[in-house]
């Protein structure tokens, strides 16, 4: 219900109980506020009716920040997507370790691999390389 239908049942309530304006200054009074209320309940619907107009600009706004936050989503998705892909996906064929030993990052690539071990050019360690996991996730 609208502030213009709840006005237009108090005036309904109101001259529904027969009350004379003119000898009963309760009446006067009501009257006088029922007016009030109506002006008011105009006054609102005017803004409603502002509001709605704005809103549909709003709404426009809304839609280019929706399009602007779809384009950034994805422009994530590919930018840490394609990092993630070829990690798991093994895309590229090489990876970097650690050397445990002097801690100098090595590429191993698909030769590495096929070799089975690869000598740290830092320190000289040699790396062996070992696809079972089950020694990696040993201790905690
Ligand atoms: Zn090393």
């Amino acid at each position: 219900m609208t502030i213009t239908e709840k006005v237009a049942y108090i005036q309904g309530l109101f001259d529904g109980m027969g009350l004379d304006k003119s000898k009963e200054p309760q009446a006067r009074v009501l009257s006088e506020v029922l007016d009030v209320l109506k002006e008011i309940g105009d006054e609102i619907d005017m803004l409603d009716a502002t509001l709605d107009e704005h809103g549909k600009e709003f709404d426009g706004v809304e839609d280019a920040l929706n399009d602007l936050t779809e384009g950034l989503t994805e422009l994530e998705d590919e930018v840490y997507g394609v990092e993630d892909d070829g990690e798991e996906d093994g895309e590229d064929d090489f990876f970097q370790v650690e050397c445990p030993n002097c801690g100098e990052e090595l590429t191993i690539d698909g030769e590495v691999l096929e070799a089975g071990s690869i000598d740290c050019p830092k320190c000289g360690q040699k790396l062996a390389l070992s696809f079972d996991e089950d020694e990696e996730n040993g201790d905690d």
